[in-house]
């Protein structure tokens, strides 16, 4: 079974009980008056996984070509200082730049290390893997407000009879976590910022991927996508870069009915408008 076809396996969108601090957070709501900026319709976040040097050399140009931004979740053994002076103008370009842990830690992957199994990580031990990974992402941007992407989009830890749930956890560190694979857009009139849900886009094509975005702003809604690598290659999952081209000049061709932006700027504006109705 290849890599892509493992991970759509592992797609869950029951949460398990958890024991210890396991309730998941409550969604909240815009509220009926709520609207998209300039007439938007939906709205769309491309968010890029693992660091990258191809989300440097290829991925921004490209979205910058379109005049769009993305959210970049790089993780701590992703070589962020020795290319810290690219990934710091990238962020003064205007993407995002957010939180992809120090280890990549994972629960859904049978091939992870015991050590990196996050069915042997504890709160604290979480909560402190992060905010090392906090300080170093500032140390390379400068900035302090973050997201957080969810690796392997795991959203417990600990063992399977004391789970912990991360929407518990994510408040303390973070404005927003992408949260699960749902591959569902997010509804603001009931969304969990500490889990937004996210559908995956690696393999996938422009023509599907397009499908998947009318339908979000059809109902409204903000479908966030998860990509690795664009172009063969570039990581065990990607997207075709004739694809992923395609998919970039028709976001851009479509900007009045779709607002794209990097995640946090989007989970700003719907916590914001939350807040206020
Ligand atoms: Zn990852």
């Amino acid at each position: 079974m290849g890599v892509i076809s493992m991970l759509r396996r592992v797609k869950r969108t029951v949460l398990p009980p958890g024991r210890s601090l396991g309730k998941t957070s409550k969604p909240i709501s815009v509220g009926k008056g709520f609207a998209w900026p300039d007439g938007a319709l939906g709205a769309v976040s491309l968010t890029y996984d693992d660091g990258l040097a191809n989300h440097l050399e290829l991925v921004a140009p490209e979205l910058e070509h379109a005049g769009l931004r993305g959210t970049f979740y790089a993780h701590g053994m992703s070589g962020l200082l020795a290319r810290r002076e690219a990934w710091h103008a990238l962020v003064a370009r205007g993407h995002e730049l957010g939180n992809h842990t120090l280890f990549h830690p994972c629960r859904s992957n049978p091939n992870i290390l015991p050590d990196f199994d996050l069915r042997n990580y504890g709160e604290h031990r979480w909560c402190k893997e992060m905010e090392l990974a906090n300080q170093l992402l500032e140390l390379v941007d400068g900035q302090r407000e973050r997201t957080f992407g969810n690796t392997c989009w795991d959203n417990w830890i600990g063992p399977d009879d004391r789970q912990i749930c991360l929407e518990q956890l994510v408040p303390r560190l973070f404005l927003a976590a992408r949260g699960e694979r749902t591959d569902e857009a997010v509804d603001p009139r009931s969304f969990t910022p500490f889990n937004l849900g996210t559908r995956c886009a690696d393999g996938e094509t422009f023509a599907g991927l397009r499908q998947n975005i009318e339908a979000a702003i059809g109902g409204g809604g903000w479908l966030i996508l998860t990509l690795h690598g664009v172009g063969a290659g570039t990581h065990s999952l990607y997207l075709e870069t004739t694809e992923h081209r395609q998919l970039l000049d028709w976001l851009a061709s479509q900007r009045t009915r779709i607002w794209t932006a990097p995640l946090k700027n989007i989970a700003k504006h719907l916590i914001q408008s939350a807040r206020n109705q």
